[in-house]
């Protein structure tokens, strides 16, 4: 099937996002902007994914479950589970692994955990966009290991993508490669290209998605269709 997958969307969460950005509010965002598959990335804590596997379940929209990961480095890294539980627990792994930062709210923003119906849960302590204790390659390794779909975010940005980080896109096994400019910068030429929308705010939601012909939304099947992208593309 031809799907419409927007795997890079911020809830309230991520000090940066919106607080507008509830999981509701981005499924029936999701849903008319006609995206056939969504994923939660907050950075560096996956403490809204059950409000937002819940969110989908009601609304009968598939999900994958993610986390946008920050390395030693400060690159970004999209970490994406099919399944809630593993997701869970990666994500609580990432965020022992932050930097020891507490978030300034007036300064940084607010980091509301909530529940389904917008109730407040509690509030991450630590600054979620801090940079984490991984070096990069062990942060694609964990992620591999871990069984899902591993993508660098944003790679040709001018900060926290990995050429702007690193100087070079190490050679490894990503899933794919997520890019912002409306050119494909040389080396990433090797691997799978996405465009999403790593919206902040609801009007962001369908701003830009990928189409993938895909057999489920296993990250299993969505592998193979994100490897397909990479044959289709032109060289
Ligand atoms: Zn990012
Ligand atoms: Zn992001």
């Amino acid at each position: 099937m031809k799907a419409r997958i927007d795997f890079h969307i911020h809830s309230c969460l991520s000090p940066c996002a919106s607080l507008e950005m509830s999981p509701r509010a981005i499924v029936a965002r999701a849903q008319a902007a006609r995206l056939d598959c969504i994923a939660l990335t907050d950075h560096g804590c996956t403490k809204n994914l059950p409000a937002m596997h819940e969110a989908c379940a009601e609304a009968g929209m598939a999900c994958l479950y993610g986390i946008e990961a920050t390395s030693a480095e400060e690159v970004h890294v999209l970490c994406l589970f099919d399944q809630l539980q593993p997701a869970l627990e990666f994500g609580d792994w990432i965020y022992d692994s932050l930097l020891n930062f507490p978030n300034v709210p007036e300064r940084f923003g607010e980091q509301p955990i909530i529940n389904v119906d917008e109730e407040i849960l509690g509030f991450a302590d630590k600054l979620l966009f801090a940079a984490g204790s991984l070096s990069f390659f062990d942060l694609v390794d964990a992620v591999l290991e871990a069984g899902a779909l591993c993508i660098p975010s944003h790679i040709d940005r001018s900060y926290s993508g990995a050429i702007s980080q690193l100087g070079f896109l190490p050679d490894l096994p990503y899933s794919a490669l997520e890019v912002v400019g409306s050119r494909i910068p040389e080396e990433a030429k090797k691997w799978p290209v996405v465009r999403f929308s790593d919206a902040h705010e609801l009007k962001h939601i369908g701003r830009c998605f990928t189409e993938v012909d895909t057999e489920s939304f296993s990250t299993e099947h969505l592998r193979t269709a994100l490897a397909k992208l990479g044959k289709n593309k032109k060289k």
